[in-house]
């Protein structure tokens, strides 16, 4: 499917203009950001993965008020992630779902760091629901995928082979806002080895469209595979 922009029009104003939500895939759409591309979250049918940082509140909001969401989940528990989590749960009304094993970070508002030690985090929010390997959410089955955080998990759709991977990969540097493919930077991945057993579960799926946190989305699994290919172990 061809990649286009849709222009929303919202319900905050009489001329108000939402910023362009960018369909990806069949229910799939990617909200806007500035920089384009550099924070992602999506929407897949009637659920939102991902928030943001807490910055990213207004316009997550703008962009998803009128859409009738009815779920929030996340990919992993970090703050450029589930940053706006609570802002846009409370403001909604959505219960919040994430990876079993980063619900408890979560719901204490924090992120687990290097030796798995806990980091202060975004403002804490009750976790509804604690996903696993082979939930459906929306029409995307869950897939284990920890390594960057312990309950990182990513959402593949097998039909069209679309896959949302969080940070398992990087689309480019998040900072730079550049450059090719990467596994993220280690200070953040608390199990880099396990990370890069998720990135190599993730290329052998062969994704047609692969969706990051950070980045670009990818329409060349042969790329992907390639950038897995390279990092060590
Ligand atoms: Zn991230």
């Amino acid at each position: 499917m061809q990649e286009r922009a849709r222009d929303l029009r919202g319900g905050c104003g009489r001329g108000d203009r939402l910023p362009a939500v960018r369909q990806l895939a069949d229910d799939v759409w990617q909200l806007s950001g500035l920089p384009a591309n550099g924070v992602n979250a999506y929407v897949v049918g009637d659920v939102l993965i991902d928030a943001g940082t807490r910055l990213d509140r207004g316009r997550i909001l703008k962009q998803v008020r009128d859409r009738g969401l009815t779920t929030h989940v996340l990919t992993h528990a970090h703050p450029d992630h589930y940053g706006s989590s609570h802002a846009v749960c409370d403001a909604l009304g959505l219960p919040l779902w994430c990876g079993a094993a980063d619900a408890e970070a979560v719901e204490n508002g924090r992120i687990v760091g290097p030796n798995d030690r806990t980091l202060p985090g975004p403002q804490a929010h009750p976790v509804a629901r604690r996903l696993h390997e082979g939930d459906e959410v929306a029409g995307f089955t869950v897939l284990d995928t920890p390594g960057h955080s312990p309950g990182h998990v990513s959402y593949w759709r097998e039909s069209d082979r679309t896959l949302i991977c969080g940070d398992v990969m990087w689309g480019w540097h998040p900072f730079l806002l550049r450059g090719g493919l990467r596994e993220p930077i280690a200070l953040f991945s608390p199990d880099v080895a396990r990370n890069r057993e998720s990135a190599r579960r993730i290329a052998a799926l062969e994704p047609a469209l692969a969706c990051f946190g950070h980045g670009p989305p990818l329409r060349d699994p042969a790329k992907l595979a390639a950038a897995v290919a390279k990092l060590p172990g």
